[in-house]
């Protein structure tokens, strides 16, 4: 195959991660001669970078894997690669043609990518080219994304891989690997690159970004995620930072400290809560119990008292009653979020749960509790707009509204989304804007001088 005309197409499906981690498999085939199309139509090679964390996630993935066979009679030469977390999960079922009724070329894990021209190469020459190998090195520090698909305005920056938490229902400890950290310096190197690139945001990246451990062997000093976070803000104060996920667990004073000394770490904090319920969270193995979680996010509303807070809730997991339930939909509505993601409990084969569990909630419970939980949820975040209304806050524009051609978007530093009237602002540009109305989802505003 001679790359230098040859295009390779990337779909990313899932978490922050792994659309970090498309950047980083952007930049090895580019570095290796080939360049990124912009639809599979016009693609050489296709990859799919892939989610496991729910049944549906992977059925989608199969769906469209299907869906873009047909592209082979148009190209036989074309290949097709899985990346990811369904890579790791499902490794060599996933080059089974004949069960799968479909081929798939490149089974590639979340540690391998460094192994793309190689495993081109196998693929090229009709070999079965697969490597899910996980390490307990490989963070990719010395490969600088390629941002293909962003805006220029905001960019992620992974600073750690893998997860040792072994949550009972979540694949990806397994997926994923062992815990590990980022060299500081090279996160710092690549923040200040985009600043100086125009870009006015980072979101620091990790499964759980608090477990952040560097050992200094210099200094023979360990630097903590509070650090580091601090080392980011200090680039510039023009520079947002934002971070996710962290794990109730371990989100400590000292980081709630460093966000309120800094204006531009941004006053959002995303902490999974899962469940309200303390004997649900014990059979989740979240290691924290109700109490403990509302005495963290008390600590956060005392220190940082215009903080949004945002959170994931599973409905229906393994023997949760209607009590638990309760006890979910209770504590959200004691600490108000902003924002949840929410979905119904997915068993994963391999998890603890799995193992442990019956996943015996009926489906249409999960649904009903599901929906009780997503339509309280939606008050809240409505109440909590509402709120907002008649305030005036500082926005970073991110481009045009998707849904009014002669508005612009942004958010601010509560992680909300404000649409407003500004066609002189730019992507990239710090404006302020006065609330004068909201959804659930959006506040609307028009754009003020600054107060
Ligand atoms: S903290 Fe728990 S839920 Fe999050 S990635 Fe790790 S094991 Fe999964």
């Amino acid at each position: 195959m001679d790359k230098k005309n040859k295009k390779v197409y990337i779909e990313t499906y899932g978490c922050q991660m792994n659309f970090s981690d498309s950047e980083i498999v952007a930049s090895v085939v580019t570095s290796n001669n080939f360049t990124i199309a912009g639809s599979p139509q016009e693609a050489d090679v296709i990859f799919l970078n892939t989610c496991s964390i729910r049944e549906h996630a992977e059925k989608r993935v199969i769906n469209r894997l299907r869906e873009l066979q047909h592209l082979r009679a148009k190209k036989p030469g074309l290949l097709m690669g899985v990346l990811g977390c369904m890579a790791g999960r499902l490794k060599e079922a996933l080059l089974e043609d004949e069960k799968l009724g479909m081929r798939i070329d490149m089974v590639v894990g979340p540690d391998a990518y460094r192994q793309l021209p190689r495993l081109l190469k196998d693929a090229e020459t009709g070999g079965k080219a697969i490597d899910v190998i996980l390490s307990a090195e490989e963070t990719y520090a010395d490969i600088g994304p390629v941002r293909y698909g962003a805006g220029g305005v905001s960019a992620f920056i992974s600073i750690m891989r893998g997860c040792e938490n072994f949550c009972a229902y979540c694949v990806v400890p397994f997926t994923r690997g062992k815990e590990r950290s980022r060299n500081p310096d090279s996160v710092l190197s690549e923040a200040r690159q985009l600043f100086d690139e125009g870009y006015r945001e980072v979101t620091l990246l990790g499964q759980n970004v608090n477990s952040y451990r560097w050992q200094d062997e210099h200094a023979g000093s360990i630097l903590d995620f509070s650090d580091l976070l601090e080392m980011v803000a200090g680039i510039n104060s023009r520079l947002r930072v934002r971070f996710a996920t962290s794990h109730p667990k371990d989100i400590s004073d000292k980081l709630i400290h460093t966000i309120a000394k800094h204006p531009n770490i941004c006053r959002s904090i995303h902490l999974p809560v899962q469940s309200g319920s303390t004997e649900v969270l014990k059979r989740m193995k979240r290691k924290y119990t109700r109490a403990q979680y509302l005495s963290r996010i008390q600590a956060v509303k005392k220190l940082l008292p215009d903080c949004a807070l945002s959170t994931d809730v599973i409905a229906g997991y393994c023997g949760e009653t209607e009590d638990e339930h309760r006890e979910t939909r209770s504590l959200m509505k004691e600490v108000a979020f902003d924002f949840a993601y929410m979905f119904k409990y997915s068993e994963r084969p391999g998890t603890i749960a799995a193992k442990l569990f019956d996943d015996d909630v009926p489906d249409d419970v999960k649904t009903r509790r599901l929906k009780e939980i997503i339509d309280l949820q939606q008050e809240i975040s409505l109440l909590s707009n509402r709120r907002d209304e008649g305030s005036t806050c500082e926005v970073l524009v991110e481009g045009r509204s998707k849904r009014s051609e002669d508005k612009m978007m942004g958010r601010n530093s509560r992680n909300k989304v404000v649409v407003f009237q500004g066609k002189d602002s730019k992507p990239g540009d710090y404006v302020w804007v006065k609330i004068t109305g909201c959804t659930s989802a959006t506040l609307m505003g028009t754009i003020v001088d600054q107060p």
